[in-house]
């Protein structure tokens, strides 16, 4: 009688000790996936959104319909960025790609935003007139100009409207396009396509 109750005993704490360390090794799983997760469409660097990020959400909005208001996109470029490279060094190109990145994130919070990769950013606007466009990206030029830093860089910004058949790619090398007419026509500045 004594050892029955005492196996019992024994199987029953088992049993219990089984589920509870499952239960806690699922939980462990749980969280550790969804960290991951939330990693993989984050830029380590900048800690904003990453190319995934962008690409998945910009494209929910361009699809989103009917479009209340225009979509404009743009592409930016930090000026000249390889010079600060040269002159202080990579940690100090790190340190100017997180202020940017910063900056970008103050001016444009209404919008998504994301490091495509290297120096290059991109905004979607969703539900914008041509004007906010440009007194946004005017904006944002001139925050980068005018932050009071060691190290002193501008932007280039490309800007396109997003037409009604347009793929997020095929906007995407109309704003790349505007942006190099900004590189040419001295930089610091942006430009629309067409
Ligand atoms: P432009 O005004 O025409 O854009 O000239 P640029 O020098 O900015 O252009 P270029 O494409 O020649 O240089 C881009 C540089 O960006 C080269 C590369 O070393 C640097 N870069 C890209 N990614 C990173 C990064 O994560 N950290 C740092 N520090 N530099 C980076
Ligand atoms: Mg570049
Ligand atoms: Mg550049």
């Amino acid at each position: 009688g004594v050892m029955t109750f005492c196996y019992t005993g024994f199987f029953c704490a088992l049993t219990i000790y089984s589920f509870l360390t499952l239960r806690k090794a699922k939980l462990y799983n749980f969280i550790m996936s969804k960290l991951l997760l939330d990693q993989a469409y984050v830029d380590t660097l900048t800690e904003i959104p990453n190319r995934r990020s962008f690409m998945a959400h910009a494209n929910q909005q361009l699809d989103a319909t009917p479009r209340e208001h225009d979509h404009y996109l743009a592409m930016i470029d930090i000026d000249n960025f390889k010079k600060v490279n040269d002159l202080y060094g990579h940690d100090i190109g790190d340190e100017v790609l997180k202020r940017i990145a910063a900056d970008i994130k103050t001016v444009m919070s209404d919008f998504e935003f994301a490091r495509l990769g290297g120096e290059e950013f991109a905004i979607y606007l969703a539900g914008v007139r041509r004007e906010d466009v440009e007194s946004l990206a005017g904006e944002l030029c001139r925050v980068v100009r005018e932050q009071p830093t060691r190290h002193p860089v501008t932007i280039s910004i490309g800007l396109t409207r997003v037409l009604d058949g347009d793929t997020l790619n095929q906007a995407l090398i109309k704003a790349d396009k505007a942006l190099y007419e900004s590189k040419h026509t001295g930089k610091d500045r942006y430009t629309f396509h067409g």
